[in-house]
């Protein structure tokens, strides 16, 4: 059962990163954005159905209040304030800062002493 999960997920994880290829391609070919607006809604469905977090380095290209695909430069304006960079969305204003390096928590997957099947409380 954990390895059928694991095989989901990294299916789930595919369609993610190839749906993003697709909606960068779409951006760069013309300006209508319904079409890469589509995929990341795609993407964005496919990560909540199959619990898959989005990759960090594509999670930088939605923005979290109107979801469409940034692109900096064109509908995205990407700037270093102190500590972060911040992200302004163009289409709804919404501004997105993430630190240039994320001080972790210690998370149990990364602990070796606790097992995935604990972490997903399997039988
Ligand atoms: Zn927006």
């Amino acid at each position: 059962m954990k390895r059928r999960r694991r095989r989901i997920e990294d299916i789930a994880l595919q369609r993610i990163e190839r749906l993003f290829e697709l909606a960068e391609a779409e951006a760069r070919k013309t300006k209508e954005r319904s079409r890469s607006d589509r995929y990341v809604q795609l993407a964005r469905e496919i990560g909540m159905r199959y619990r898959v977090r989005i990759p960090s380095h594509l999670k930088m290209r939605i923005c979290k209040g109107c979801y469409t695909f940034l692109i900096p430069g064109e509908n995205a304006r990407v700037r270093l304030k102190g500590d972060y960079i911040t992200t302004t969305c163009l289409g709804c204003g919404k501004q997105m800062r993430r630190p240039y390096k994320a001080p972790r928590a210690p998370s149990p997957r990364r602990n070796e002493d606790v097992s995935m099947k604990d972490f997903y409380n399997c039988p």
